[in-house]
């Protein structure tokens, strides 16, 4: 048996003698949201009960059921709102499961950059994606770092960021100013690189007038590479441009898969 006693309390092993045997099976419980039984455990030194359900992740969840489906809803351009409907819950079940189906998915992915912990990576591609609060004139960005062979994605930032163009003056009459604090997230993403990046590395960006300092900053051996970013030949193509061979490839079709993918970062306009 795995399961140790939860109680802080506990002066487990058993004061008497190490041998004696403290944590004891103790019937089961029946589980409601998953219609399993669940082996159930008592403590003889602290006389408590617990089970195997303690230790999980998922314990106290009464819809596990659906945890899955939204997995699949919420990462194939299914709304919150949609997704709730389909599985016939109350949105803020699907709100409150995005946010534990995000941290189990940032541990998996911190399990599977694991690789890159001993073969540091040669080459990284970063960028900023754009996409909006509520309306354009609350702007985000999502800076991204990918490796290029692998497609991986290797850490990314939120920041909120000043509206832009002609929505400036719109912007400043209907919101609160808004500070920009990409500064923030840049230094955020570069920093959590180093555990993956080698420090002679090349990184390769866009043209944006920022980065060079930060790079700079957290990798000073490092050489960067700058590509122009270009316009899209039509209106509206967005991350990927069919313009001409594009070195930040990888890149821009991670941030156009997660623009097609997640219904959030759909374009609306
Ligand atoms: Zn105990």
């Amino acid at each position: 048996m795995k399961s140790n006693c939860p109680n802080p309390y506990c002066v487990l092993p058993h004061p008497r003698s190490p041998k004696i045997k403290s944590i004891v099976r103790n019937g089961t419980v029946f589980r409601k949201s998953d219609s399993r039984y669940i082996q159930r455990y008592y403590c003889r030194v602290c006389g408590s009960f617990f089970s195997k359900a303690t230790f999980d992740p998922r314990f106290g969840q009464n819809k596990r059921r659906v945890n899955a489906a939204i997995d699949r809803y919420l990462c194939s351009g299914v709304s919150q709102r949609r997704a709730a409907k389909l599985l016939n819950i109350n949105p803020k079940t699907v709100a409150a499961k995005l946010r534990f189906l995000a941290t189990e998915a940032r541990a998996e992915m911190n399990k599977d950059l694991k690789v890159f912990n001993k073969n540091k990576l040669n080459n990284i591609q970063f960028d900023d994606l754009e996409t909006s609060e509520h309306t354009k004139c609350k702007p985000l960005s999502v800076s991204l770092a990918v490796a290029p062979k692998s497609w991986k994605i290797l850490g990314f930032a939120v920041a909120q960021m000043p509206a832009k163009g002609h929505l400036v003056k719109i912007a400043k009459r209907k919101y609160p100013y808004r500070p920009d604090h990409r500064n923030r997230s840049w230094a955020e993403l570069l920093h959590g690189l180093s555990r993956y990046v080698k420090p002679t590395a090349t990184f390769l960006s866009d043209e944006n007038l920022h980065y060079p300092k930060f790079v700079k900053h957290y990798f000073p051996d490092a050489k960067h590479e700058t590509t122009p970013g270009g316009r899209g030949a039509i209106v509206g193509q967005g991350e990927l441009k069919k313009l001409r061979f594009d070195p930040l490839f990888s890149l821009n079709h991670t941030c156009a898969m997660l623009r097609a993918n997640m219904n959030r970062l759909f374009r609306k306009t």
